[in-house]
Order: C-alpha cells, then structure tokens, then sequence
C-alpha cells in the first residue's frame, strides 16, 4: 500500500478489501460500471509510463489522470479530486483509488447516478492488448468486493459495461458496433468479450465464483490489519518455512507488502528472525528490510 497526491494504491487484494470494508458510503450504490482505458495501453504502460514515473506508475498515472479530467471536465468530488471514475486496476493486478466514492462519475452519460466506475488499464478490443493473469485477478475481485460491500447481486442490471449504452445515454441492453458510444471494456474483454452473453454467460459467473469462494473470509471483520512491508530498495526471498535454506516460493517487491500471521520467529540456519505471513510464507524479520504497517 502507499499514498501520495490523495490517491491510494493498493498493491494487492487484501490491502483492498481492508481498506472498502472501512469505508463509509453514504451514497446510494447499485450500479457497477466497467469500461477500459483504450489510452493508454498496455504499450503506454512498459514505455512512456514506465519512463515517466519509473516504479511509481500506478499513482503517477493517476495523478495524470486525475489532471487530465480537471482540465476537461472541472468536476470536484469534494475532496479535491476530479478524476472521473473511481477505481483503477493495472496491468500488474495494483488498484489506485480515484475520486470519493460519496461522488458521482462520470462514467457512462445516462447511468452515473448511484454508480461506481471503475476503469480497466489497456486496450481490450480484438488483437489489441491481452489481459495478464494478475489484472484479470484483480478485475473479478474488485468488482465481487464492491458486490458485497453493496449487497448487489451480479447481473445485467447491477454490472454494466460502457458500450451496452448509446452516446446519447439509451440503455441498448447489448453492444452493436453501430449504435453503442464506445466498444468499452473492448470487444475482446478478459478473452470473451464485451456482449450481454458474454456477460451473462462468463463474467457474473466468474464473480459469482468469486464471491461463493470467499463467504467466509474473517479479513472483513478484522478491526485492524498488519502487513509486513519491504521497505528496502531490494526484491526480498519469500520462504516456505521459517528457515534461511528453506524453499524460496516467491519474491516481494521494493514497497510491496504482506499480511502479517505471526512474528518475529525464530528460524533454522540464522541468527535473524522472520515473520510469517499469509499462506504460510515466511520472510526476513530484520529491520533493515521489513517492518510492519497497521490499518
Ligand atoms: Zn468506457
């Protein structure tokens, strides 16, 4: 997790989910919009967003983003922001949060009202970009979080992509290439698609499946979360034990974080301590490296 320009990134799911489980909205919500960025793209992101804001370029385009729509729209959400949607996930699975969640979109003209709108990183129409394992991760658990935190029942009237509406704001209850405002989330969206029967037939089932598979996660009702940061410039061993020869199953990156389990602990083949995080990963204790951030 980190802030900067009153923005929100959050670098994994649970640091999400702990964050919109706190939230406070007092705004009806029973919308969900979907719509890709088109601009930019997955190109856009490996070169001039990697160029510009280097290991920063979830917040850096956001901010960007955030600019681009006061310049266009002026349209503050009362907390200083005028981004116009209020989510983005990128192409790494990382979401920022946009403008307040107590303030309207705009999103799709004609179902901005009670709506939250949530903006895909890349170009998703055919032979454009093809979305990695992480994003789509990370795209069907944001929008079953945001299902249950609202109480909605993924379907045609709760999940709604941009192109299922005219330019002019009419429901058309489908995508047509000639009719539609835009082909947004791309007519190759998650590899099925942006049609009703796409939608019908394999996104809601797949945050459905989401939802069912984690009814009984206890990280919502928890007051306060700790994570274990990598506050180092260094990528840092994930280990499946708490041994220094134990197998390495994963690496955290330099501002990366996990959930805290337990620690420090002792382990085998040296003398620092490790942590123990979710899933029964283990990493460095010492405070060089790690340390540990509550919310
Ligand atoms: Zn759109």
């Amino acid at each position: 997790m980190k802030k900067e320009f009153g923005f929100i990134r959050f670098d994994n799911i649970d640091e999400f989910e702990i964050w919109l489980n706190k939230e406070k909205v007092t705004r009806k919500i029973n919308r969900l919009q979907v719509h890709h960025m088109d601009l930019p793209n997955y190109n856009t992101w490996k070169t001039t967003d990697k160029r510009i804001y280097g290991e920063n370029r979830e917040l850096g385009r956001t901010k960007s983003l955030d600019d681009y729509c006061k310049n266009k729209w002026n349209y503050p959400d009362g907390k200083n922001h005028y981004i116009a949607q209020h989510f983005n996930i990128f192409p790494n699975g990382k979401i920022t949060t946009g403008r307040s969640l107590n303030s309207k979109p705009i999103g799709i003209t004609g179902w901005n009202d009670n709506a939250i709108c949530v903006e895909i990183y890349g170009d998703f129409d055919n032979k454009k970009d093809n979305m990695t394992d992480k994003q789509r991760k990370s795209v069907i658990a944001v929008y079953g979080l945001l299902c249950r935190k609202f109480k909605l029942t993924p379907n045609v009237n709760t999940i709604r992509p941009h192109c299922w509406f005219s330019a002019s704001g009419t429901y058309l209850g489908d995508y047509f290439p000639n009719k539609s405002a835009k082909s947004c989330p791309g007519t190759n969206f998650m590899n099925f698609g942006n049609t009703s029967s796409a939608f019908i037939n394999k996104f809601y089932p797949l945050i459905k499946e989401y939802l069912s598979k984690n009814k009984n996660r206890t990280l919502s009702s928890s007051k306060n979360i700790k994570m274990v940061k990598n506050i180092s410039n260094e990528d840092l061993n994930l280990r499946s034990s708490p041994d220094w020869n134990g197998k390495i199953v994963d690496i955290l990156k330099p501002g990366d974080s996990l959930t805290y389990v337990s620690g420090p602990l002792s382990a085998k083949g040296g003398s620092t301590k490790m942590y123990k995080c979710k899933n029964n990963i283990y990493i460095t204790a010492s405070s060089k490296y790690t340390n540990i951030i509550t919310f």
